[in-house]
């Protein structure tokens, strides 16, 4: 059977993976690059379960078991801090008492953090935390663990098209015979037996496109990455989830997120100041000198949640759940499948959960075999080694440089440019020994794209260091900041 997967973010790369495994012959289509949606734009939590102990326990479970899971299978794709639940003076006792029980029905593995703990893990935490839990909660490194599950499929014989766009199926006698494809090149007809769609906030327009029907509500978080990784574990409120209650270490730096605005269409809006304002006063909360530091930049992210009924549409009362849609029983389109919501903690699962049905559907005797399977590691080595530093806020030395054919791969893939002088120096090292002939334009790609994450955030001391690293760009580097 030959399966059009649609949507190269983590739905995606875990459903090619899981029938790669199996044995099917797969393609992947995105229209963009890999992780070039809500997965690249996302806090990086990988869920214990906690958050959703109360407002969620099968989500929880499901949380639990995965993150369990990934650390095993793919340990290079994140890093088991460990985190805390801490529960401030003004929060409701009640929901506490709740969230306990529930993490012990679900044997969730914590234990209670006293007042010199969390001194000594959050040194500038607020005195109003009344209590606090330790929890198994962690960092997906997403951008890791893309390449990684892309380096997979291929190493199995799947096929992985970019900048392809699916924009059409072919289904004589109401059963799928090929998607339709734009590409740089052109239009293009790919047969295949099955198609599934797993392309998360834009799920809904390409269902449109296919001639099916899936309701999806789109909502956007902001997210607020400051420098130097001032919290070194995962650190939530204890309430009920709500906006900006949890900060995640990431590398060299930490995200505060996040909020949850509907929207009616898929893509990630440029972020508000009065949303950066309302973050931070909700941050501050936990740590009272969150002003003092130093804020890089904001963006938005867009989760694809699924509205099974025409009456939801209250965004965070949507479960962060996941549904597996055939569209052969429920639309008598042979061999279509849909597959929304969810999160990245459990693309594992949701592919698995996927990749049964449609067996079932062919009669195909192939059981799951990502639960056991490593993905491995990818050829960029861990911080080499002896050749030049080439970003010093990130370590990223000449050695690290893959071949990548865009500078947002090579971004991505390396991490240049994230951290604390956001590619100030290193964009010109590593895009001129990248792509010698072609600094200029792409210097000036990655500036905009930086620029509009910064503009938001531009107060204060930060609008000063913004000022002076343009100066050194202008005068020292020679930029045209025109
Ligand atoms: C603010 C925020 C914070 C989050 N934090 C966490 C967290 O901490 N931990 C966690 O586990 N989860 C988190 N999530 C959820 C998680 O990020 C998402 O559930 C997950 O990334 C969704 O992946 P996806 O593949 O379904 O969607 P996407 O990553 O959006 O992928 C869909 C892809 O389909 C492509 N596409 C669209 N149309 C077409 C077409 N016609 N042809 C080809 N390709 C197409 C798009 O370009 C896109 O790349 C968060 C989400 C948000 C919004």
């Amino acid at each position: 059977v030959r399966v059009a997967v649609i949507g190269g973010g983590a739905t995606g790369l875990g459903v090619a993976w899981d029938l790669a495994l199996r044995g099917l012959e797969v393609t992947l289509f995105e229209q963009r690059e890999l992780a070039g949606g809500t997965t690249g734009r996302f806090h990086g939590l990988l869920h214990s379960g906690g958050r959703y102990l109360v407002t969620d326990p099968s989500a929880a479970k499901e949380c639990f078991e995965e993150s369990q899971l990934l650390s095993h299978i793919a340990p290079e794709g994140v890093e088991l801090t460990g985190g805390y639940f801490v529960r401030l003076a003004g929060d409701d006792p009640a929901f506490e008492s709740a969230w306990v029980k529930r993490a012990e029905d679900l044997a969730l593995g914590i234990r209670p953090a006293a007042h010199k703990e969390l001194a000594s893990v959050f040194p500038s935490l607020t005195r109003e935390a009344a209590s606090g839990w330790w929890v198994p909660d962690g960092v997906l490194e997403g951008f890791r663990m893309a390449e990684m599950l892309a380096a997979a499929i291929v190493s199995r014989g799947g096929i992985i098209r970019e900048h392809a766009k699916v924009v059409g199926l072919e289904a004589p006698g109401d059963t799928v015979h090929a998607v339709t494809i734009e590409t740089p090149g052109g239009t293009e007809t790919v047969a295949c037996d099955a198609v599934v769609n797993c392309a998360g906030p834009w799920a809904g327009v390409v269902a449109g496109d296919l001639g099916l029907k899936v309701r999806i509500q789109p909502s956007f978080g902001l997210m607020l990455i400051f420098a130097n990784r001032m919290v070194p574990k995962v650190i939530n409120r204890l309430k009920r989830p709500g906006d900006g209650d949890i900060f995640v270490p990431h590398q060299e730096v930490v995200i505060l997120g996040t909020t949850d605005v509907a929207q009616d269409h898929p893509e990630a809006p440029l972020p508000r100041r009065e949303d950066v304002a309302h973050l931070m006063a909700l941050g501050r909360e936990l740590f009272p000198e969150l002003d003092s530091w130093r804020i890089l930049r904001a963006f938005n992210g867009v989760r694809p949640l699924y509205l099974p009924s025409e009456a939801q549409t209250d965004s965070r009362a949507l479960s962060r759940d996941f549904t597996v849609i055939d569209h052969g029983a429920s639309e008598g389109l042979e061999g279509a499948f849909s597959l929304v919501g969810g999160k990245w903690t459990t693309f594992r699962l949701m592919a698995e959960r996927l990749g049964d049905a449609l067996c079932s559907h062919y009669h195909i005797d192939a059981p799951c075999r990502t639960r056991e399977t490593p993905i491995a590691q990818t050829h960029r080595p861990a911080h080499a080694s002896s050749t030049p530093i080439l970003c010093e806020c990130e370590h990223v030395a000449e050695s690290d440089l893959g071949p990548e054919e865009s500078t947002d791969k090579l971004r991505l893939g390396t991490w240049f440019g994230m951290g604390p002088c956001q590619g100030t120096f290193c964009a010109h090292r590593v895009l001129g020994r990248s792509w010698p002939g072609e600094l200029d334009s792409r210097l000036a790609k990655l500036r905009e794209e930086r620029e509009r994450g910064l503009a938001p955030v531009m107060w204060g001391a930060n609008a000063r260091l913004v000022a002076l690293n343009r100066s050194l760009r202008g005068q020292l580097l020679g930029e045209d900041l025109r």
